[in-house]
């Protein structure tokens, strides 16, 4: 399809122009055929009733014997004739022509079947259109008789006139409606950049806000552009802050990297500068380097399981899972680290609990939010995890005996890279991430997380999500 149908300006150009004219178009159409029509006719039933008044005075005259009054009657004839640019003759009993306003046939005998039907008593009018006239009969009856049809007056009219007439009338209309279409065009034109005005100061901040010259737009002309002007102004702060985080989240990725490898470089450095340095203090050193190492890995280890999610999007692997087998297992798992403090770690199931899940995502999910409760735990405290589901959801509880989560700070938890306390976290090999990963898989699960916490007290983290997994 054609640039210029798909602009709107000159959708509503033609929509303007249409409605201007389309109306003016028809009545010509259609209105001007049959006015034509209607004017000859008309102009033919005056000539008929002319020349009928005059077959009566004839008849009263008694024409065709009283020569007296034939003289005047002639002239008449003549007058009439000469009015409508017809010819008119008449013909008697023998159907001989007595008169004929062109002097040509008269003498001669007229014997056509609308004369002789006028004898027999029909009146004959008939139209040629295409040769432009209209023929017409009238009886002439005998004086003082409404019976005895003594002669017939036999007419013909042209209609030139008339058709010349209509055609200027046409002519000069067609010049109206040119003119018409000239100055709809403009007014179009006009009405077009007025309407669209808006839009096209609209479609110039919206640029400009592209280049990054403006932060905001708005344009409160219309109601429509004041609605789009508004919704492009809350995308725009959206994706700012969008810009924003990721720009934070570069410079915590880069700072969380850095952090192992200053340590291992002061480490290696430490080494160096001590000549002769004793085996003991290399065995040492270089076990904290590759605690360093370690940590480093599991950093880029959890950010690629960001990226992958993030990328990854709504694709989940979703199966129906038993969620009462999902966290026996992943409790089995995770004993020895409890153990290690002392932790005692229960699982209560008030049921069987069936779900669509992705088992691996779901897993990691769950796994972090009970490693978070057993490294942020005192030693000899608990873990109780519950599973419970009503007709639509499934819900799974983690609740510690731990440190607690301060009020200020538990709206941020989820965040990346946050951390309450951060020598804790990081002792306990923690690296910021578990949590938002955690509500990244929830999230795609279509459900949520809630955080109940105390300090000195404990945790409880509510997971719940949809049975049934919606797409
Ligand atoms: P980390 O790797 O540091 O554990 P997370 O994203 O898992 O990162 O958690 C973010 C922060 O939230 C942790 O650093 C910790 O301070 C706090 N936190 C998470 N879970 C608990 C919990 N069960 N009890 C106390 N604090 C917690």
């Amino acid at each position: 399809m054609k640039k210029w149908f798909h602009s709107l300006r000159f959708r509503v150009m033609a929509v303007l122009l249409a409605v201007g004219l389309l109306p003016m178009l028809l009545q010509s159409r259609f209105i001007g055929r049959t006015s034509m029509e209607r004017h000859i006719r008309s102009r033919v039933q005056e000539y008929q009733y002319q020349c009928s008044a005059l077959a009566t005075q004839m008849s009263r005259a008694g024409y065709f014997s009283n020569t007296d009054s034939q003289a005047a009657l002639d002239r008449q004839i003549e007058l009439l004739a000469g009015i409508y640019s017809g010819r008119i003759f008449i013909a008697d009993q023998t159907c001989r022509i007595v008169k004929d306003t062109f002097a040509l046939d008269e003498g001669l005998y007229s014997v056509s079947p609308a004369v002789l039907g006028t004898f027999r008593g029909t009146s004959t009018l008939t139209y040629h259109n295409d040769e432009h006239y209209a023929l017409f009969t009238l009886p002439i009856y005998a004086q003082g008789s409404r019976d005895v049809i003594t002669g017939v007056l036999f007419a013909s009219m042209s209609t030139e006139t008339v058709i010349a007439f209509e055609q200027s009338l046409a002519n000069r209309q067609g010049l109206f409606l040119l003119s018409l279409l000239f100055a709809m065009a403009a007014l179009s034109i006009l009405m077009s950049r007025f309407l669209l005005s808006p839009v096209d100061r609209l479609k110039t901040e919206i640029a400009g806000a592209a280049e990054g010259n403006r932060t905001e737009i708005g344009v409160y002309t219309s109601t429509e552009t004041a609605e789009m002007s508004e919704s492009f102004n809350r995308t725009l702060a959206r994706l700012q802050q969008i810009d924003a985080s990721r720009q934070e989240f570069v410079s915590n990725v880069s700072h969380e990297l850095k952090t192992p490898i200053t340590s291992i470089r002061v480490l290696a450095d430490s080494l160096i500068s001590v000549p002769d340095a004793p085996v003991e203090m290399y065995r040492e050193f270089l076990s904290d380097i590759s605690e360093e190492i370690d940590r480093e890995s599991m950093i880029i280890e959890d950010l690629l399981t960001l990226v992958r999610l993030d990328k990854s999007g709504q694709e989940l692997t979703v199966e129906e899972k038993n969620m009462n087998e999902l966290l026996e297992t992943l409790l089995r798992r995770l004993k020895p680290l409890a153990k290690r403090r002392g932790i005692e770690m229960t699982l209560e199931c008030a049921r069987t609990v069936t779900a669509e899940i992705d088992e691996v995502k779901m897993t990691l999910a769950l796994s972090n939010l009970v490693e978070n409760a057993i490294k942020y735990n005192v030693d000899g405290g608990f873990v109780r995890v519950t599973l419970n589901a009503d007709h639509k959801f499934c819900y799974v509880s983690v609740q510690d005996s731990g440190v607690g989560i301060p009020e200020e700070d538990q709206p941020h938890v989820f965040e990346r890279f946050y951390r309450v306390d951060k020598a804790r976290s990081r002792s306990a090999g923690g690296t910021g991430l578990g949590l938002a990963i955690t509500d990244d898989i929830v999230r795609m699960h279509q459900g949520a997380i809630r955080l109940a916490s105390v300090p000195g007290e404990g945790s409880t983290f509510t997971v719940r999500f949809p049975l049934h997994y919606i797409a």
